[in-house]
């Protein structure tokens, strides 16, 4: 009884370390797409990063550099022009 179980055992352990090369390239993850903005190329090369640790990227086809997912926390001029005109909407 205790051999059977030790052969069961057993063989589930070589099954998982049979299995286990293959299921970690399939959870490896797949290097993300980064489109360019001006031309919408995936052809892109790291170049460096910014000065808040966000990875630059240079487009191949028109060499534009680029910022994968910018955080843009800044209110441009426009949206700072739009606010007050919005609440005056809302007064008047
Ligand atoms: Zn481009």
């Amino acid at each position: 009884m205790m051999n059977f179980l030790i052969n069961i055992f057993l063989w589930l352990v070589s099954g998982l370390l049979k299995y286990q090369p293959s299921r970690e390239q399939n959870l490896r993850p797949s290097s993300p797409v980064y489109t360019c903005p001006s031309c919408g190329s995936h052809h892109t090369i790291k170049n460096g990063s910014t000065h808040n640790g966000k990875p630059k990227r240079q487009e191949q086809e028109c060499s534009q550099p680029f910022v994968s997912n910018p955080t843009n926390k800044t209110i441009s001029p426009d949206t700072k022009q739009l606010i007050p005109q919005l609440l005056l909407e809302r007064i008047s």
